[in-house]
């Protein structure tokens, strides 16, 4: 039952997978330098070298390698190469990769930077995300992800002190009176949990088997030591925990639900110990992505507090760890080795008191 779930949602895994790859890339966004970087000329760009090319009504053509380069694996073209860095005729300017609207025309502005600029987006199309180099601030596609370039503000250009500068190659124009492309189905929106309830493989079974869980993987997480072995941290000595890292779609699960599962399918009122595993490595943390997360953990476990329990879980503040997926052996254990012993057991703490 599992590995089908594994084999379907194998590609939108990958999917996922080749995003996250896409956020930790290393690649210069934003405003590169005037000569250097990578130089994507406009005639290479596959759709739309005529800016009144409309997209195709039903879905948008495949990215060009050039626009993956930008769209996919977060790239800036070069300055005054683009094809609407110059160009100001009324319409709405739609991303290139899912046909989604973005920008108005008439919220851009001549920047003279090189790189079409707005000072506001349509509502709700442009998602704000802390940039990989930790001071920009990327902007995204909010449907699909798309990287579209970085936003800054207090340059006083516009009244709105706000300058959305985008690369050309993320969008395709749309002339005023004629009609949007139909958007493409967006590529799942996922999010990331992590959890340490004693031995890995139990809490990913039970996480895998979720609807809205796209993948649970075991590994180590929170310890001192780089790519540790299962045979490391067995030692007890590395700091790290017996972990799963759960990416799900959080339009059909959410954090608060897989965290609740959580308290509920291993004890969090053990330290170091989850029914006969004992040692650090089986202790009870939740390994938040942010802050959001730890209000959800810390609320959780307000809850239990008042339910009598003496929760004892370790809640780990985003970007102070870092997770590693344990060896292929131990993914899928239970799938490969069915009828192994579990110790973790469904025990309704939120709604049951703890016995006295
Ligand atoms: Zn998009």
């Amino acid at each position: 039952m599992k590995k089908r779930l594994w084999i379907i949602s194998a590609a939108a895994a990958s999917v996922a997978m080749a995003w996250l790859a896409g956020c930790q890339s290393n690649q210069p966004g934003g405003r590169p330098a005037q000569s250097g970087g990578e130089s994507i000329a406009a005639s290479e760009v596959s759709m739309g070298s005529n800016p009144t090319t409309r997209p195709d009504q039903s879905s948008m053509p495949p990215l060009s390698p050039l626009e993956k380069s930008i769209i996919v694996d977060k790239g800036t073209e070069r300055p005054f190469t683009g094809q609407y860095w110059d160009f100001f005729k009324p319409g709405t300017y739609v991303c290139r990769r899912c046909g989604a609207p973005l920008y108005r025309s008439t919220d851009k502005f001549e920047s003279e930077c090189g790189w079409p600029s707005f000072d506001d987006a349509l509502p709700g199309a442009v998602k704000r995300v802390p940039d990989a180099d930790g001071m920009r601030t990327e902007i995204v596609c909010a449907n699909c992800r798309a990287h579209l370039g970085h936003v800054f503000e207090g340059e006083h250009f516009t009244p709105k002190d706000t300058r959305h500068c985008v690369n050309s190659a993320s969008m395709v124009f749309v002339p005023q009176g004629q009609p949007l492309p139909a958007e493409t189905r967006p590529t799942p929106r996922t999010e990331t949990a992590i959890f340490a309830g004693g031995c890995f493989w139990g809490v990913e079974h039970h996480f895998d088997r979720l609807p809205g869980v796209i993948e649970a993987v075991s590994g180590y997480a929170g310890g001192t030591t780089d790519n540790p072995t299962y045979r490391d941290v067995c030692t007890d000595k590395t700091g790290h925990a017996e972990a799963v890292r759960i990416v799900f779609d959080p339009a059909k699960v959410t954090y608060e639900q897989l965290a609740r599962l959580f308290f509920e399918i291993h004890d969090p009122t053990t330290v170091d110990r989850q029914g006969p595993d004992v040692g650090t490595q089986y202790r009870s943390a939740v390994f938040c992505e942010n802050d959001a997360q730890k209000q959800v953990v810390e609320k959780l476990i307000g809850e239990l507090k008042a339910n009598g329990y003496k929760v004892v879980t370790q809640v780990v503040a985003a970007g102070s760890f870092k997770f590693y997926p344990a060896e292929d052996y131990h993914q899928d254990y239970f799938v490969k080795h069915p009828g192994r012993y579990d110790c973790h057991v469904f025990v309704p703490r939120f709604k049951e008191k703890a016995n006295p």
